[in-house]
């Protein structure tokens, strides 16, 4: 077997040590027989073993780190990595819900790949060339080792949906298509804490569905019961293919005024809000008086000016913005652009009323969030706590080796 190796240059082999899964060009001395996405061995400067990964010379990140062991990478590593990932969403697969996230890339120590569950398909991310090359096989043991887990639910098919901007990065251009068994529906139906969803793996963002919002969605149903006493309003900025109002719709069902309550879903995309309305509509369809649903395509930052000038006003408003920093250089613009967001937000809730409030942005810290969002209280003129950080589900999990695998940052806020 052709043994390929990459050795680190003298004095870069600490980020390695402590189990950092990148390693960038410029810590690279010597590459011996390695052709891109082939399986190397990480050496030190001296030739001395320190992990082994999968290699790509068109990378800034020359190799992703998938084992600090001296262990054979072959289909029983696959295999036994894929297992133990799919196992940690056992309790997740046993409260019922139906939309997972099952592998996702280096946090679950499988860089590259993510793997997200739609009911009875899987839909993957090949993220680098290293996966890219694997992914059929990788598609197929997915499936049989899901199956081998989970009987009683299997799933039917594999569907690629690769499409991302650091596939440029790895000198891969988006891709799609089946890679296992069955072809997906058209309309794949998921459920997260009860409720139904409509997911278009083939056309939606990222994989088709915002997974890791699940349990803030949640949050905000629980907190929506405090406004039984009257009709409650909520404002669900960015609202995609309706998540957040759906969830609160949980809290309408039982409300002794349902017809007076209101969910107000704001998205810049026409297709999206047409399957946020499909989404309500399914999930009100019991109800014997529906509240007041309006879905409005417009950009929030204009919808909350307007807002503000007709004098509307709102018990809670949800901001689940996209990626406003891709990288480092844009962290101060992304920062004024969540300033505005939540300076106008804030200037919105009723009194006694929540902001719940997200960046998604990696390069924005939590730290710098919060202060960037205390910034736009203290300018709005308003009194606010936070009850709650809110962070991505279960399902995301963030190895403690890899700082950049948290994105996902939000508040809670209480404002007077
Ligand atoms: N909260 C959603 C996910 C939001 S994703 C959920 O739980 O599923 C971000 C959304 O913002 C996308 O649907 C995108 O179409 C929308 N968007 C992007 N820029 C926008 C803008 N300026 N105004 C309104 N919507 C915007």
């Amino acid at each position: 077997m052709k043994r390929a190796t990459v050795s680190l240059l003298k004095d870069r082999e600490k980020p390695v040590r402590q189990q950092h899964p990148w390693v960038f060009s410029g810590a690279i001395g010597k590459v011996n027989g390695a052709e891109n996405g082939d399986i190397v061995t990480l050496t030190d400067h001296r030739g001395a073993f320190l992990a082994r990964g999968y290699y790509n010379a068109r990378s800034q990140i020359q190799v992703r780190l998938l084992t600090w062991q001296d262990e054979v990478i072959d289909e029983a590593w696959w295999r036994a990595r894929l297992r133990r990932a799919l196992q940690a969403r056992a309790y997740l697969l046993a409260q019922g819900h139906t939309g997972v996230r099952l592998v996702n890339a280096e946090n679950d120590f499988l860089a590259g790949l993510v793997a997200d569950l739609y009911g009875q398909f899987i839909v993957v991310q090949a993220l680098t060339l290293g996966i890219d090359q694997r992914k059929r096989e990788l598609a197929r043991w997915l499936a049989e080792t899901f199956n081998a887990l989970y009987p009683q639910q299997p799933v039917l098919g594999v569907y690629e949906r690769s499409v991302a901007d650091v596939r440029g990065k790895e000198g891969l251009r988006d891709a799609a298509g089946v890679l296992w068994g069955d072809e997906p529906p058209e309309e794949l139906w998921v459920r997260e804490h009860g409720r139904a969803f409509c997911v278009d793996v083939r056309h939606g963002h990222k994989t088709g569905f915002y997974l890791d919002q699940r349990d803030n969605r949640q949050q905000l149903a629980d907190l929506l019961l405090q406004f039984a006493d009257r009709p409650f309003s909520v404002l669900n900025l960015f609202s995609y293919t309706g998540g957040f109002g759906v969830a609160a719709l949980d809290a309408v069902r039982p409300h002794a005024q349902a017809a007076q309550c209101r969910i107000v879903h704001v998205d810049s995309s026409q297709e999206a809000l047409r399957l946020a309305q499909r989404n309500s509509e399914r999930s009100s369809a019991d109800m014997p008086a529906p509240p007041q649903v309006a879905f409005v395509a417009a950009d929030s930052f204009a919808f909350l000016r307007a807002a503000q000038q007709d004098g509307d006003a709102f018990d809670v408003i949800v901001c689940d913005p996209p990626k406003f920093a891709h990288n480092q250089g844009q962290v101060e613009k992304a920062a004024r652009g969540y300033k505005d967001l939540n300076l106008n937000a804030f200037k919105l809730v009723k009194a006694g009323g929540y902001l719940m409030t997200f960046s998604c942005s990696g390069a924005v810290s939590r730290d710098l969030f919060q202060k960037i969002v205390f910034g736009a209280l203290a300018d709005s003129g308003r009194q606010g706590q936070i009850v709650r950080q809110l962070s991505a589900g279960d399902d995301h999990p963030i190895a403690l080796t890899f700082p950049e695998g948290e994105y996902l940052k939000g508040l809670l806020v209480r404002v007077y």
